[in-house]
């Protein structure tokens, strides 16, 4: 609840002014719930605006994508970039291709990325961008010429000082191949100006895993901490079967847990023999299949229409790894149910206030998206070094300093929790931590 006149005060203006964008005003009231303790401790934030700022992007570009498809039609997409907030760094977050994708979302998922990208405790400020364009059923070389327009214009507003876009859902090695290929054609310029990279041109090791394994290098950190526990032995639910749910399952089976699930936008598929994940991969990355197959596949293997079933299988820990308000509610109770009592996601603002508000009820151990999900940012951001130095390091070396990051990031929620006497609770420890090093930024760099 928000009881707090300057919250509310800043809360109301964003309704007023944002109330079409309904994931964007989620995203802002659940930080804000947690900061109330925070701002009423530093008047200094409100003297100096720094709530009606946080909520204010500093630039947000729109702009018309116009490509040619295989046919010879003239298509046109809408292409967005959000940049955000840059008091710590460069602007700094995904592209998302995806026909759901508008203004609202993409500033939902800027919002996130300040704070997230603060908890990594590397120097890069929040931003976020993509297009309502589909590349389902398109082929390779329209992919491409999508890829080509967009980064046409986006070039423009982007650069390795000023703003360092990545991957998102459906942006993935090829896109950012292409989009990198235009950049340095249109600016005549090698640059680290996109993360993600192909290992052949400036990508780090360990950035394809790291989003899946640094969300089980949390999870495992706050058990150990919070639970005294561990993967081992575990049964784990995850949603999705793309990059992040990929490489979640590779690193939970790896510390000895046993994932039963895989799903995408149509269906989901229940193995209680335990995912092979190599089937998976020959699927998804190997010719960009339907989940479906695998049952196909597999023998023992149940194939279910729908996504949302999947909350409703019985396990210890819940992974969700594909898209936002995938867990409602009711799937929270049905998790609860069913003997859950662990949900960190490794998708963006994947659980429903209502859901939170079921897995607080419950005492479950909640390790929320803006921390459980920063292994990704945070290789990005040491692939910003790494290009750099003009160097790169080991899979090892990339690797031992996410794992590293992802317990320093559960350690400093911990303790900003205490801190404002939230004691355990991962969400407004993450609020917090993530909030305190970019609002003291704001105030010394003064009214911008
Ligand atoms: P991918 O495109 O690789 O995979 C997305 C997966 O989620 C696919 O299985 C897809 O199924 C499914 N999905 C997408 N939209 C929906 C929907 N509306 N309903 C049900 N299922 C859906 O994306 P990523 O794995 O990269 O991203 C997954 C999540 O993780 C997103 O929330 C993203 O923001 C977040 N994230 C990603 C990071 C990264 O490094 N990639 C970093 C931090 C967060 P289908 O193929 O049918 O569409």
């Amino acid at each position: 609840m928000l009881t707090d006149e300057y919250v509310k005060k800043v809360y109301a203006q964003v309704e007023k002014r944002d109330g079409d964008q309904p994931e964007f005003l989620q995203a802002v009231r659940e930080v804000f719930e947690s900061l109330q303790p925070v701002v009423e401790k530093h008047p200094e934030y409100e003297a100096n605006g720094v709530l009606e700022r946080l909520v204010e992007p500093e630039r947000v570009v729109k702009f018309r994508v116009a490509w040619v498809d295989d046919s010879g039609k003239v298509q046109v997409n809408r292409g967005y970039r959000v940049q955000f907030n840059s008091a710590i760094g460069p602007y700094k977050g995904g592209l998302r291709f995806h026909p759901t994708v508008n203004e609202g979302v993409i500033k939902f998922l800027g919002f996130e990325q300040i704070l997230k990208n603060s908890l990594t405790t590397l120097p890069m400020g929040g931003g976020k961008g993509g297009s309502d364009f589909d590349p389902k059923g398109k082929s390779d070389a329209e992919v491409m010429r999508f890829c080509q327009a967009f980064m046409t214009e986006l070039s423009r507003h982007i650069g390795q000082f000023t703003d360092v876009p990545a991957g998102d859902i459906n942006v993935g090695a090829r896109e950012i191949g292409y989009l990198f290929g235009q950049y340095k054609r249109i600016r005549d310029e090698y640059s680290g100006v996109l993360t993600g990279k192909g290992l052949e041109f400036g990508g780090s090791l360990a950035r394809t895993e790291a989003t899946g394994y640094g969300l089980c290098y949390y999870t495992a950190e706050a058990l150990r901490v919070l639970r005294n526990d561990s993967f081992e032995g575990k049964t784990v639910v995850i949603s999705g079967s793309g990059n992040v749910a990929i490489f979640a399952t590779e690193k939970a089976q790896a510390l000895g847990a046993k994932v039963v699930t895989a799903s995408d936008s149509n269906g989901y598929v229940y193995d209680p023999n335990g995912i092979q994940l190599d089937v998976v991969k020959d699927i998804k990355l190997g010719h960009r299949g339907r989940i479906k197959e695998y049952a196909e596949r597999v023998p023992g293997a149940e194939y279910h229409e729908g996504c949302k079933g999947v909350w409703t299988v019985p396990c210890d820990i819940a992974l969700p790894c594909a898209t936002q308000n995938e867990i409602d509610g009711e799937s929270a109770e049905a998790l609860v149910k069913n003997g859950c009592k662990v949900v960190c996601e490794g998708a963006n603002m994947p659980s429903t206030p209502e859901a939170i508000e079921v897995y607080q009820k419950n005492g479950l151990l909640y390790g929320p998206a803006k921390a459980a999900n920063a292994g990704g940012v945070a290789v990005s951001g040491l692939e910003m070094s790494q290009n750099s130095y003009r160097l790169s390091w080991t899979f090892e070396e990339t690797d031992a300093k996410l794992k590293s990051i992802m317990e320093s990031i559960v350690a400093n929620s911990l303790a900003a929790a205490k801190e404002y006497g939230e004691e355990g609770d991962l969400m407004a420890g993450a609020n917090i931590a993530g909030f305190v090093k970019v609002a003291d930024a704001m105030v010394a760099q003064g009214v911008l």
